[in-house]
């Protein structure tokens, strides 16, 4: 691994050794990687990707860390981070941002310039890239809706490719970038012109509403479980099974609310995992639905 940390430094990565992923997540939770890497620009993000899959190096990439759940035991993939890839340009109604720009700081720069439609993603944590992965959304808005097109990287074929709207798939919390090995690493997105001060009182009225009903004020992966259909709202269903408060270990489910899980100190991976099957199990055995877990498990 030495070798390969050198090589990454000298390509104009930023390398941290035996790095805890507890320090990288909204989780606080998840054991040590032997190599955290931060390529200073997209190219050389691009050069890292490549120079890893033809040395055949195990390795993820990692946003924000707010949409993962990482198993607490030493782990064996690297780590590339796209935490410096943050250009963005203005266009005429539009955005170009690079992967690693906070979706709500790309919110509130779209504001500054009198651009709406991403009123939505003022409160999400992530960047922009974990948003392409997912499909972020909130309150009737989600990231394709504003999304023209995006630059990737084909880890496959290990070129840079260009995909539409219609090609990258997106579907509710889902899209290509969880099928393929595609890496995103620009996004154009078409906004329209509003007056700054409705996008902005819009923006205010969202983060209250976020602000009163997630628990903020501890570490959490978000909602924990997607929606199994449109008019099933899982948060609700649990608190409805009286499962409000239901902890173990450090690992409570929220009593503001109930479709996040949230880390009271030192909750483990293992007590959250707990928690997730109970949770499973109970709307299986009293309501017949099968909980799919949102956010990645490494
Ligand atoms: C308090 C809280 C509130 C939240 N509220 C919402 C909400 O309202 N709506 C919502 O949708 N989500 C919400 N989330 C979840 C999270 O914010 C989103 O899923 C966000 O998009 C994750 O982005 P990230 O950069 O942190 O991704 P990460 O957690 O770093 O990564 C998630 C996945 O995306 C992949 N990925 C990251 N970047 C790239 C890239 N450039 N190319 C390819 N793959 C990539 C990673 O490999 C990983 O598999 C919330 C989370 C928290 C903690």
């Amino acid at each position: 691994m030495n070798d390969v940390a050198k090589e990454l430094y000298l390509l104009g990565c930023n390398i941290l050794k035996n790095e805890s992923l507890k320090l990288h997540t909204t989780f606080k939770i998840g054991g040590k990687v032997p190599l955290f890497v931060i390529p200073k620009t997209k190219n050389i993000f691009v050069k890292t990707l490549n120079y890893l899959i033809e040395k055949r190096i195990n390795f993820k990439i990692i946003g924000e860390g707010a949409n993962l759940i990482i198993n607490d035991n030493d782990l064996n993939f690297i780590v590339v981070s796209t935490e410096y890839l943050t250009n963005i340009t203005l266009g005429n109604e539009y955005i170009f941002a690079e992967s690693g720009v906070p979706i709500s700081r790309l919110s509130y720069f779209a504001m500054e310039n009198g651009l709406s439609g991403l009123e939505f993603a003022a409160g999400i944590p992530g960047s922009l890239g974990g948003a392409l992965f997912m499909n972020a959304g909130a309150y009737n808005g989600q990231i394709s809706d504003v999304i023209e097109e995006v630059e990737a990287y084909d880890l496959k074929e290990k070129k840079i490719i260009l995909l539409n709207k219609k090609e990258i798939g997106f579907d509710y919390r889902k899209s290509i970038f969880q099928k393929r090995r595609y890496i995103s690493l620009r996004a154009k997105l078409k906004l329209f012109k509003d007056k700054k001060e409705n996008i902005e009182k819009k923006m205010k009225e969202l983060s209250l509403k976020r602000w009163e009903k997630q628990p903020l004020e501890y570490p959490s992966a978000g909602s924990i479980f997607k929606r199994p259909k449109p008019d099933f709202y899982v948060g609700t269903t649990i608190e409805k099974l009286g499962l409000k408060g239901f902890s173990i270990g450090d690992a409570e489910i929220s009593n503001k609310h109930a479709g996040f899980i949230i880390n009271k100190g030192n909750a483990t991976f293992s007590d959250v995992m707990n928690i997730i099957e109970h949770v499973k199990k109970t709307v299986k055995e009293k309501y017949g639905e099968d909980l799919e877990v949102e956010p990645e498990i490494w």
